[in-house]
């Protein structure tokens, strides 16, 4: 076995790159839609140069109007993103019902993980495990999972999602999320976005099995991969998923996340056509505006 491969051959995996480049074409056919930003550039060089560091003058208003656009919109996006992970993790949480404590016979586990007061136990006869919580992450278990493992193999559970837990994984994970968002028209870095999923469960199990054997770590993910499956999980929970991933990790095979070709090509395309457009931008001329004089004439 030499790995496993997430990229799938997909072509709505590359419509936010599609659209970002219909955008681009869009604007470099009408840049006036930027004349408003652009102007008001010129004017932001021209009244108030001391305002503006030495470093921003001097550039193609145009371009700059292009840039204000594209940060703009990944401003927006990243706060929506981050509203709706925030909204996704109050729902989940309010759905689940707590319990009191784990039951006879596990008490003491959560503390010898060093999750004390930081554990949930859901009453909830599906199987799950997660660690959630952006800033002040805690940890969900249900009662179909502890009522399905050994002790030990629950140990190992609390010790995978301890270290979720400590290293501020969903914090970690949405912040991933959100590059891979905020990243989306070039495609070929969702190979690395995953790269670093993949380290964070990865590390999660190095750590438990500082505590428990192997068998028993692999007993326990073996478990949760038969039972049925666990209620839909917000994005950036830090969970005890049987992916593909730890799986090949625990029996010794190469974990890997290739880059595809595909992805290549989309994203050289991509990036070729922004540069296209940018440098179409830098040679408009503009009118009708108040030149600076610190910056050549346009
Ligand atoms: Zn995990």
């Amino acid at each position: 076995m030499t790995g496993w491969v997430v990229p799938r051959p997909d072509i709505r995996r590359y419509r936010v790159a599609v659209l970002t480049v219909l955008v681009a074409l869009s604007i470099a056919l009408w840049p006036e839609v930027l004349g408003p930003l652009a102007r008001a550039y010129i004017r932001l060089c021209a009244f108030v140069p001391q305002r503006l560091p030495a470093s921003l003058h001097h550039h193609p208003p145009y371009v700059v109007a292009t840039i204000l656009l594209a940060v703009a919109t990944l401003a927006a996006l990243s706060g929506f993103l981050l509203l709706r992970q925030i909204v996704r993790q109050r729902h989940l949480t309010a759905a689940l019902t707590p319990r009191q404590s784990l039951p006879e016979g596990h008490v003491g586990l959560a503390a010898a993980a060093g999750v004390d007061g930081r554990l949930v136990i859901v009453d909830d006869r599906a199987v799950y495990a997660f660690c959630a919580g952006l800033l002040s992450p805690r940890i969900y278990l249900s009662q179909g999972l502890i009522g399905m493992l050994e002790p030990s193999e629950l140990a190992a559970v609390l010790h995978h999602e301890a270290t979720h837990l400590r290293q501020y994984d969903p914090l970690r994970l949405f912040l991933s999320d959100l590059l891979e968002s905020l990243t989306a028209p070039f495609p070929v870095l969702r190979a690395l976005t995953a790269r670093y999923r993949i380290r964070i469960e990865l590390a999660a199990d190095q750590a438990a099995l500082a505590v428990v054997p192997l068998e028993v770590l692999a007993s326990a993910l073996l478990k949760v991969a038969r039972a049925r499956p666990a209620p839909e999980y917000a994005m950036a929970v830090a969970g005890l998923t049987p992916s593909e991933a730890r799986i090949a990790a625990l029996a010794g095979r190469p974990v890997t996340v290739p880059l595809s070709r595909q992805d290549l090509l989309v994203t050289s395309l991509v990036a070729l056509s922004l540069l296209a457009v940018l440098v179409d931008l830098a040679g408009l001329p503009i009118l009708n505006v108040p030149v600076c004089h610190t910056c050549p004439p346009f």
